[in-house]
């Protein structure tokens, strides 16, 4: 027998994480040190530890438990899916009616025209589709010098070769060879660690009209597309300026670039609609979706496109395709999370309960002597920390106090992120107003005891 034996003792779990599991995105050595946190079950918004602890993911898990934990429904859809058909593929001139039912799903529910699926397992497979698909797509209308795509600097598009090289994380090119050829990046709309003294509306058109500068210089008959979250989320929760998303839309109107919307975070009622171009007023051409599609419940992506790219991406044999694109069990267990998502109305619930609430009292966050600025659209918010509210200055140790803040969080059964010394926050989308008030309260008093250790260690200071 191969029991999953969560009930061995913390530390013999640890001592075999350390000595076989290779965590993403860590200092494996340091972690072995320290130990992991085994996470044993999880209900609602709360984890459980191993330890019996119960920890508030303001995180929902990374930004995709949007139902909550613990839903029976999408545990008995998976269990009965498993039973009648558990895998074929659509490769061959075969499909099967999940993934039928929840391309046709998905079609409903985006905007405009926007209504086929080219299914895949993860949001970095969805978008290194759209690398292969656009460029395919203009070589089929003749233009097979359109190729290079535009991205932007601290965006996160995943974390493969393609879509990690749209990706704009320094610290990602610095490994494997990274970025693959014509991928270009532009400056971000981050107003409060680059806008200076500038008026923020002023920048955020600045740092729109970097795309068209880019187009020129690159040349028109060079650019295939622009890619970009409708709000940066790994970056640090960035909301652009709200004269930013028009000029966007308009340059791309211009050129005729086609516009990818980086859905996998915004998507499915995190910003208060069913996708983040909604709350931004923009009209992709192509979505990336991944996580909430989902809410985690098992791994699947994909790219939802329009009825013209659809047709020239269909008109002849598109050689591309996963071993798991539209999985009849992800199929069916998204489509039952879309069910539950629409017939509980928890978009409704974010945009006039959930989201007014969390933003008053998120935004209160600011009378904190260590915060900064806070911002938040629909359920993902950030806030900075600074030593100096007036100069908006960093500190001068980057990355410290956000560092020593999530300790502190942590040490408080709350589960919220850092990114260098910014502060960021996706609860899932049924979280109520009592339990953001728990939220709440716990970030207070981790912030406080992030005050208290920085003045003990004398790191209050602006660089
Ligand atoms: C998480 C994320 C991805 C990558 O999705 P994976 O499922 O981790 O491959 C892509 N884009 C955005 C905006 C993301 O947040």
């Amino acid at each position: 027998m191969n029991a999953i034996t969560n009930h061995l003792p913390t530390a013999e779990l640890q001592a075999l994480d350390a000595a076989h599991h290779m965590h993403p995105f860590t200092a494996n050595a340091e972690l072995a040190d320290k130990g992991a946190r085994v996470i044993t079950r999880a209900s609602g918004i709360t984890l459980t530890d191993s330890e019996g602890n119960e920890i508030l993911d303001a995180m929902a898990g990374l930004w995709c438990v949007n139902i909550g934990y613990g839903r029976d429904e999408l545990a008995d859809v998976a269990a009965r899916q498993m039973r009648e058909l558990p895998y074929y593929n659509t490769f061959f001139m075969t499909t099967h009616a999940p993934v039928i039912a929840l391309a046709a799903k998905i079609a409903e529910l985006a905007p405009g025209d926007l209504n086929h699926v080219f299914f895949a397992g993860s949001g970095s497979e969805a978008n290194d589709t759209n690398i292969r698909m656009v460029r395919h797509y203009w070589a089929e209308k003749g233009k097979p010098t359109k190729s290079v795509i535009i991205s932007r600097n601290n965006a996160y598009h995943g974390s493969s070769v393609g879509s990690g090289s749209l990706g704009g994380m320094s610290g990602m090119h610095a490994q494997g060879g990274l970025p693959i050829p014509d991928i270009h990046h532009i400056e971000q709309p981050h107003w409060w660690a680059e806008g200076g003294d500038m008026d923020p509306e002023e920048f955020g058109l600045l740092r729109a009209q970097e795309l068209e500068k880019a187009i020129l210089e690159l040349g028109e008959e060079r650019v295939a597309a622009f890619i970009a979250e409708p709000v940066q989320g790994a970056g640090g929760v960035i909301v652009p300026p709200a004269s930013y998303w028009p000029e966007i839309q308009r340059i791309c109107d211009k050129y005729e670039i086609l516009l990818i919307a980086d859905e996998v975070i915004c998507g499915f009622g995190r910003t208060g609609n069913w996708f983040g171009c909604q709350t931004m007023g923009i009209r992709p051409d192509i979505m990336t979706i991944a996580k909430g599609l989902s809410s985690g419940y098992a791994p699947i992506g994909g790219s939802v496109v329009s009825d013209d790219v659809a047709a020239v991406i269909g008109a002849g044999e598109f050689n591309h395709g996963y071993t798991y694109s539209g999985h009849p069990v992800a199929a069916a267990v998204a489509l039952e999370n879309l069910r539950i998502l629409e017939e509980e109305g928890i978009v409704d619930h974010v945009r006039d309960v959930a989201a007014p609430y969390l933003k008053e009292k998120w935004e209160a966050l600011t009378d904190h002597p260590l915060v900064g600025e806070a911002k938040i659209v629909g359920m993902m918010g950030s806030i900075a920390l600074v030593p100096n509210k007036d100069s908006r200055a960093p500190f001068a140790e980057a990355g410290t106090a956000g560092f020593i803040c999530r300790e502190r969080c942590f040490a408080n059964n709350l589960v919220m992120r850092h990114v260098g010394d910014r502060m960021i926050i996706s609860p899932p989308l049924v979280i109520t107003p009592a339990e953001i008030d728990m939220l709440i309260s716990r970030a207070r008093k981790a912030l406080d005891e992030c005050y208290a250790e920085l003045q003990k260690r004398d790191l209050l200071s602006a660089g």
